[in-house]
């Protein structure tokens, strides 16, 4: 599908907004324009006058997996936020779902239909097109299994509806990183036919796993490195005893080390500077590279 813009709408761009409120870690400065469309029609608007400016873009979900610098980011940050509508097809058993949509939230409510296919999504922070971009996933199941086709937009209008082979996935990772094109709806093909009790007993027991093993009373990003398998990150920081590591009040999880907290107020730099001791650290005992599964934007400093 390719069709135009017909922009009939105003666009809503704010200068200087902070977006540490908008990341879960609570870091980061400003974005030198911010906007969050809330309809269709305000999205083709703010691309109409995005195309005008000679700027970067950066796309924002619910900021989840997001180290963004205290210098914030240059250009416009478009989030997907206010994006949100769901449909559920019950002659098919596919759910059809905004960008800004919190995938908790249509995990949940699939559950309660008796729905099956999204018991893991429960306790990732993210919206429906941050865990179509990142291929958000967890107990052995990811966005990649259920995805049917996700429909994304470009700057200059061109709206596509991508397949999964399209969207080239693999392990947290997706052709649309680090792209322009913007995820506005997914569709997932669940499986009905079970009870709501089977369902969200399933989804219960895997949110209590995950508070049982992962810290979720301080601000994180999730998991900051991904796996190099066959390792766990987690498992290869705690050997090397950096729980509990300090740069100012950013600290290595001391349940999960994989995760790395803002303690109160963590700047940028310092969860930065870790992540970095870490790294160093475990090239040094294990020879082993941990690439950072947290995107991390804006101007650092050289370390
Ligand atoms: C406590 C905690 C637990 C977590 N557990 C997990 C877990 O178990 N499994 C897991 O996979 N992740 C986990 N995460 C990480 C994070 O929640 C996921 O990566 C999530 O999918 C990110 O979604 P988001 O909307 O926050 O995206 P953001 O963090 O806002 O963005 C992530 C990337 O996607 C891009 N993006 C976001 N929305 C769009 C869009 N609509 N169109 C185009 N690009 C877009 C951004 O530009 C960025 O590159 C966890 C995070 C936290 C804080």
């Amino acid at each position: 599908m390719t069709t135009a813009f017909n922009p009939s709408s105003k666009p809503i761009i704010y200068p200087n907004v902070s977006l540490s409120p908008h990341t879960s870690y609570r870091v980061g400065g400003k974005a030198q324009w911010y906007a969050a469309p809330r309809n269709w029609d305000q999205l083709q608007a703010t691309f109409e006058w995005f195309q005008k400016q000679d700027i970067p873009l950066m796309l924002l979900g619910a900021g989840s997996n997001l180290l963004i610098s205290d210098h914030g980011i240059e250009g416009l940050v478009l989030s997907t936020r206010y994006l949100r509508h769901r449909h559920f097809d019950e002659a098919t058993g596919r759910v059809t779902v905004a960008a800004g949509q919190p995938i908790v939230s249509v995990a949940w409510q699939a559950a309660k239909r008796g729905w099956s296919g999204l018991e893991w999504a429960v306790g990732i922070p993210g919206t429906v097109g941050g865990a179509v971009v990142m291929n958000a996933g967890a107990h052995n199941q990811c966005t990649a299994d259920s995805l049917v086709s996700a429909v994304v937009v470009s700057p200059d209008g061109k709206v596509e509806t991508l397949t999964p082979e399209e969207l080239n996935y693999s392990y947290r990772t997706s052709a649309l990183q680090g792209g322009q094109r913007l995820v506005i709806e997914a569709t997932f093909q669940l499986q009905p036919g079970f009870t709501r009790e089977e369902i969200t007993t399933t989804t219960q027991e895997n949110l209590w796993k995950r508070k049982r093993s992962q810290p979720y009373d301080k601000p994180s990003c999730g998991s900051v490195f991904r796996n190099p398998s066959p390792y766990a990150a987690g498992w290869l920081i705690e050997q090397l005893g950096l729980k509990g590591y300090r740069v100012g009040d950013a600290e290595v999880s001391q349940r999960h080390a994989n995760f790395i907290l803002n303690c109160g107020q963590a700047k940028a730099e310092d969860i930065f500077r870790l992540i970095h001791h870490i790294q160093e650290k475990v090239q040094t005992h294990w020879s082993l590279l941990l690439e950072p599964e947290v995107k991390i934007l804006g101007e650092f400093s050289a370390l």
